[in-house]
């Protein structure tokens, strides 16, 4: 089979053109060949399809060689270009070469026409493959791979005209939008790293289909968008666009047969701010996105300078609660929960502790959302859980007598859809010598509800081990009862503002009402979160509620009063006070008593102002 290539001759004579045709013919090719003798009819014949190769005599009446190079060259065409010349003088053809053509040979001497074909062949073909990879290389220098958009590099070089064009006023404002999707770690470990992908990408079609001419929409991090808007009226604008865009987000996406819902929350930067780096603009508007993040989820916020010293605040606390964690200055305390019939203490919470350096205490209601917005809640977790485990073995062991003891723990929705946490457990029950059943979890409803499908699943392996689950806070999200019935729940704990007020006849006391049958008809029990008073304990044992936590009781206690409560714990009794004042006599007769270290604010104000904060974390926790 002969091999076919596609020739342009450039010659005036059709007898010179077939012998060329003639020697490749002879040299195995199957040629498909145009001949042209105007510069005309070779701009023609280029514009109809691809050649092969261009076999050009060096003069001819209207037209040359070296004409037809620079045609090649204006149409920034790569074709092989061989001169096919009746005579030419060395220096003729050092020009020639010189000015772009490959190879030149006489008529005389044909026979070198297929080696010079083939060898030209090939070289173009190696050209074009290098062409073709240098293209690849810009493209990913320039562009995100999952999603064709631009990447980050390439969004800065456009801030960065944006300004000077701005510097040389050509247009008005624009705005750097940065656009984070809301809790997408968590869609990454419930739906697996190729859906979230697909998410990502889903996501990025819908936003592009609401874009204005002028505008740059591009990735700049795995979860990460940015938007620049070109020209803008006024700052409004920016902001009715960031708006527009969560509007179009909140129609669920559908993958692989999943709904799939999303939020993003978007930080805004208007170019009256002055910045003249790009990377101003997008780290502003991240700082911007983070702050309308801390409003809740799925709001926006236009950045301004004090942004800024807060951002540098919470980045410093960052740094150092991840040496906290490392470097273990952090510690667990561990309130315990109190059985409203027997008086006894059935359990306790542990809850974290961090004795910052510098900054004293911090609340775990300021860390706990900034290690779950930083991943950082993963070994933070980790760490709370085998420390829990370990000191409930201990306590068992140390008091084998007393009636079993279990111990909660508070888990972030990052948590419960970790990858490993099911064998974590196991190993941990299986290191410590526990009972599965004396391990309590606690989470919050609305990590079942935004999570449904993995979070069910994972209820599901935690009950066949006979793990319990605790919902907390409850009655501050969504209240939802759907899911009560149908996950394997076994205790509800009601929140503490619903409990603070609870004394008083009104709304609380009739939430209260409520829930408690409620939960008794689908076989939970009942935890009252924040008991501070004997009225509200006789309340809540008039309605039936089975056990308690809070300051009433005890404050959360370091491990030593722990230790020192169980060897008291079988003699106390509510109903007598007596569980209360043993309590009592205990701290005071101790220098330290071992009370959380918030409680021990001996201030009644700072108590409130501790209270305060607790109750605010409870609400948007
Ligand atoms: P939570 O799980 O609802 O824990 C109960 C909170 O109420 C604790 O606040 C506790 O000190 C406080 N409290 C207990 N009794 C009373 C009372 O009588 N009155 C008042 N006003 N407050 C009371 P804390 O320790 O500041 O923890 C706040 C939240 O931080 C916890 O709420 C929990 O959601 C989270 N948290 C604490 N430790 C951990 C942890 O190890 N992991 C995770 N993921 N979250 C944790
Ligand atoms: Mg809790
Ligand atoms: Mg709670």
């Amino acid at each position: 089979m002969n091999k076919p290539v596609r020739v342009l001759i450039v010659d005036d004579s059709e007898e010179d053109s077939e012998l060329l045709v003639y020697e490749l013919e002879r040299g195995g090719y199957n040629p498909v060949y145009l001949r042209v003798d105007t510069p005309a009819a070779m701009m023609a014949a280029l514009n109809q399809q691809r050649w092969d190769i261009v076999l050009a005599d060096y003069s001819i009446p209207q037209f040359s060689a070296t004409v037809a190079l620079a045609l090649l060259q204006e149409k920034q065409l790569d074709i092989p270009f061989i001169i096919v010349s009746g005579s030419i003088g060395d220096e003729t053809a050092a020009a020639a070469m010189t000015a772009g053509a490959h190879d030149y040979l006489l008529k005389a001497k044909l026979a070198r026409l297929v080696p010079a074909l083939e060898r030209e062949l090939r070289e173009a073909q190696v050209r074009q493959e290098h062409k073709q990879a240098l293209f690849k290389l810009e493209y990913l220098a320039f562009n995100d791979t999952l999603t064709g958009l631009p990447n980050q590099r390439s969004f800065l070089n456009s801030i960065q005209k944006r300004i000077e064009q701005s510097q040389r006023k050509l247009h008005g404002l624009f705005a750097v939008l940065f656009l984070d999707i809301d809790r997408y770690q968590i869609v990454k470990y419930s739906l697996g790293h190729l859906l979230a992908e697909q998410l990502l990408v889903a996501i990025a079609r819908r936003l592009e289909t609401y874009l204005n001419p002028g505008d740059i929409f591009a990735r700049v991090g795995t979860d990460e968008f940015a938007l620049l808007l070109g020209d803008i009226q006024n700052p409004q604008s920016a902001q009715d666009r960031a708006d527009q865009i969560q509007t179009a987000l909140k129609t669920p996406f559908k993958l692989d047969g999943l709904v799939v819902s999303s939020s993003t929350s978007i930080g805004i930067v208007l170019s009256t701010i002055g910045y003249d780096q790009p990377e101003d603009f997008l780290r502003g508007a991240d700082m911007a996105m983070h702050h309308a993040r801390t409003q809740g989820r799925g709001g926006s916020a236009i950045f301004d300078r004090a942004m800024q010293t807060h951002a540098v605040e919470r980045l410093q606390l960052e740094t150092d609660l991840q040496r906290a964690i490392k470097c273990q200055q952090l510690h667990l305390n561990y309130q315990p929960i109190v059985s409203l019939t027997t008086g006894r203490v059935v359990g306790f919470e542990a809850l974290v502790r961090w004795q910052h350096p510098t900054l004293g205490m911090v609340s775990p209601s300021e860390f706990i959302p900034m290690a779950e917005e930083t991943g950082l809640i993963v070994s933070l977790g980790e760490w709370v859980l085998e420390e829990s485990c370990r000191r409930l073995s201990l306590w068992q062991e140390r008091f084998p007598k007393s009636s079993p003891l279990s111990i909660s723990v508070n888990l972030s929705a990052r948590e419960l859809v970790q990858p490993g946490l099911i064998e974590r457990i196991d190993e941990l029950c299986f290191a410590f010598r526990l009972k599965a059943e004396s391990l309590k979890l606690e989470i919050t409803e609305s990590i079942l509800l935004e999570n449904a499908e993995a979070a069910a699943t994972i209820l599901a392996q935690l009950k066949q081990r006979q793990i319990q689950i605790s919902i907390d806070d409850f009655g501050t999200g969504y209240s939802s009862l759907s899911y009560l019935h149908r996950l394997p729940i076994d205790t509800l704990k009601i929140d503490r503002s619903f409990i603070s007020c609870i004394d008083k006849q009104g709304k609380n006391l009739d939430i209260v009402k409520a829930i408690i049958p409620l939960a008794h008809s689908l076989k939970l029990d009942v935890v009252a979160e924040g008991v501070e008073t004997e009225e509200q304990l006789l309340k809540l044992k008039a309605l039936g509620c089975e056990y308690g936590q809070g300051y009433f009781f005890s404050p959360p206690l370091n491990d030593q009063a722990v230790v020192a409560l169980i060897a008291t714990m079988p003699r106390m009794e509510i109903e007598k006070k007596k569980f209360v004042t043993a309590i009592a006599d205990h701290s005071s007769r101790r220098k330290n008593s071992g009370a959380d270290d918030f409680f021990k604010a001996s201030d009644s104000r700072e108590l409130r102002r501790v209270s305060s904060n607790q109750r605010f974390s409870s609400t948007t926790g």
